[in-house]
């Protein structure tokens, strides 16, 4: 169900005068629609993105970026906080958006002594792991040296080392950032925490991040490497890696992908232009213990074998990302578990012009939950799934989005109801990116609230602010008649609200959606499986899994809206905890007759 999170704003500008006012104020440049450098300032690292923003602002200070927010909100404009756009294909339109890139601002600083690095907005991973390396550490950098830390870091983080030491984001210890109303702040776990929590993991809504604090880790000995086989043999070849990988220890991180190498001159000639199954892994230990772990892999006798003991710096280039920005269309879904059904899936849908399609081990460090963790929390799924292809026009790009269709409706019987925050390419509620029976998602919507109540600050994958919502707009609703002020007003605020289209599927009730809804404006049908005609609902009725057996009397059902609606809804942990700590709203419940169906 898509929730909407404002409409297009209409810059407030008189002439262009103001503009070339805050450009003159900039130590970096700002870029408009038309000058000479317009197509290379608005280009993404994911060149299938076609950003057309409002300006951009190449800023080259923390000054700069107080001076673009100043701007932003007088002249009521977007502020989209950019390091190096692989993150670019889930963005919104961008009209009446400033896009801020932080590109030119790639200090890095090491303390050996204290084991942190201090890392401006723009830097690449690269700038990073190398001078910590120097200095004998490790970060928990991904797979591709170039993609920025920062937008990694707030999306979670997941690199070579997430099964031994965790997601980048709970590995930070301070962030700088820039405010909507404009302040500079150092979030840690005494200064504004609540802020400091929700940008691990809560993305790019809360400010513009100017510098990163990140642990540092001794460098420990390492043995790495992938394995090739024919293609031929990638069902057989993934089925022994996971039954490999289920008995590893947390030193061990590894990924089972299919590989079609294009025919291009930037791929090694032995691999130019063919196919194959490829396991790859990262071993924190010695050489004769990683040896002892992947010889059962060796024994399926791969046509090409790197596995070695490595320095920190290989492990950017293990993976083969491409060095250079590319075009790219692709999508990722987190699986609970990978039978061997899951993996026939795989396997039949790694067609072109899918070019790469990974599964990567979770487990370890990232399913074990620590106070000290920001918003993103623990990975609880088995495994997460990427796949990507090349899209250099509109029509090929068509054909990728559908083959990465296929794939996911494949593997959806595994799929988890969240999904990963950095490997989504695409548009997502932004509820799906954080565990169902957690608050995460309303703590976060609330902190946008307090710090960036007119939704200033756009980030690839949105939290909206949380609204206010007035008792008086559910109590006329039966299930919530009989409660008192009091527990109104707690119900209220536990509420959210959303939009839907006309023809929107609501919430299939015997599936995930267990979310209760108020509607306030607009018309739905409930549509049983077989059985009596529809039933209309509209203003004042409730539906949802309680809702339903409230309004229609069934326990399995489809709503669908008519018209456009406006709605209400308490989200699912949030019904939980307020059917239990409010016993007038369960009496109410139980009053209607309403008990919850098994699912
Ligand atoms: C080739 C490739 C390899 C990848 N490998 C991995 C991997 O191994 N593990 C993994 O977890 N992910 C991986 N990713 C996903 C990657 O982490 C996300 O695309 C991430 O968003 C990229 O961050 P960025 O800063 O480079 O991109 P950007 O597009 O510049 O940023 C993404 C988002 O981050 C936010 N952001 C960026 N900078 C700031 C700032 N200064 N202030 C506030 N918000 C900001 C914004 O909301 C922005 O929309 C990979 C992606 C690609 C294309």
């Amino acid at each position: 169900m898509p929730l909407m999170t404002g409409g297009a704003r209409s810059p407030d500008l008189a002439g262009t005068g103001d503009l070339h006012a805050l450009r003159g104020r900039l130590t970096g440049s700002l870029v408009l629609p038309g000058d000479p450098e317009w197509d290379d300032a608005r280009r993404a690292w994911n060149l299938a993105v076609d950003q057309r923003p409002f300006a951009v602002a190449l800023v080259e200070s923390v000054e700069d970026v107080v001076r673009v927010v100043e701007f932003a909100r007088e002249h009521g404009l977007r502020i989209a906080p950019q390091g190096t756009g692989h993150g670019a294909s889930s963005l919104a339109v961008l009209d009446g958006t400033i896009l801020l890139k932080t590109s030119r601002l790639r200090g890095v600083e090491i303390d050996a002594g204290a084991a942190r690095a201090r890392v401006q907005a723009g830097a690449l991973w690269e700038d990073v792991v190398v001078p910590a390396a120097e200095q004998g550490f490790v970060v928990l950098h991904g797979s591709s040296p170039d993609v920025g830390v920062v937008g990694y870091t707030l999306g979670g983080g997941m690199g070579w080392l997430a099964r031994s030491r965790g997601l980048a984001a709970n590995s930070v210890t301070a962030v700088e950032l820039v405010t909507s109303e404009g302040r500079i702040v150092r979030l840690d776990s005494e200064n504004e925490p609540d802020l400091f929590w929700a940008v691990r993991g809560g993305g790019g809504s809360f400010g513009v991040v100017t510098a990163i604090e990140l642990e540092l880790y001794p460098t420990p000995e390492l043995y790495a490497g992938a394995m090739f086989w024919p293609l031929e043999r990638a069902d057989e070849v993934l089925r022994s890696w996971r039954d490999w990988s289920e008995t590893v220890p947390h030193e061990v991180t590894s990924v089972g992908r299919i590989l079609h190498f294009p025919p291009i001159p930037d791929v090694p000639e032995e691999m130019r232009g063919q196919s194959f199954v490829i396991v790859e892994a990262v071993f924190v230990g010695s050489e004769a213990d990683g040896t002892a772990l992947v010889a059962q892999l060796r024994a399926l006798d791969p046509s090409r074998d790197t596995f070695a003991p490595v320095a920190p710096t290989a492990l950017q280039h293990l993976h083969m990302d491409p060095p250079q920005p590319v075009p790219g269309v692709g999508d990722g879904l987190f699986l609970e578990r990978l039978p061997d059904e899951a993996i026939g899936a795989f396997v039949q849908n790694a067609v072109p012009p899918l070019i790469s399609l990974e599964i990567r081990q979770l487990g370890g460090a990232m399913a074990s939950s620590a106070q000290h963790h920001g918003a993103v929390g623990t990975l609880d799924a088995g495994y997460v799934m990427f796949a990507v292809g090349m899209a250099p026009n509109p029509e090929i790009a068509a054909a990728v989005h559908e083959a990465v269709d296929r794939l996911k409706a494949g593997l959806a019987p595994w799929e988890s109801a969240r999904t990963y925050f950095n490997f989504a390419e695409r548009h997502v509620g932004g509820a799906r990116l954080y565990p169902l029976k957690t608050y995460t998602f309303q703590r976060l919507r609330q902190i946008k609230a307090t710090y960036d109540p007119a939704e200033m600050f756009v980030s690839n994958h949105p939290i909206p602010s949380a609204v206010v919502i007035d008792t008086a707009r559910i109590a006329g609703a039966p299930l919530f008649a009989n409660l008192p002020a009091t527990e109104l007003e707690e119900l209220a605020g536990a509420m959210g609200e959303a939009e839907v289209d006309a023809g929107t599927e609501i919430v299939t009730i015997d599936e995930s959606g267990s979310t209760v809804y108020v509607i306030e404006a607009g018309e739905a049908e409930v549509i049983g499986a077989g059985g009596p005609p529809p039933v209309a609902l509209g203003p004042g009725d409730t539906f949802g899994e309680i809702g339903l057996l409230l309004t229609a009397g069934k326990r399995t059902a489809t709503v669908v809206a008519r018209t456009p609606m406006q709605l209400l809804a308490l989200s699912e942990p949030d019904f939980e905890r307020i059917r239990q700590e409010i016993p007038e709203f369960e009496r109410s419940l139980r009053s209607l007759g309403l008990e919850r169906s098994s699912r």
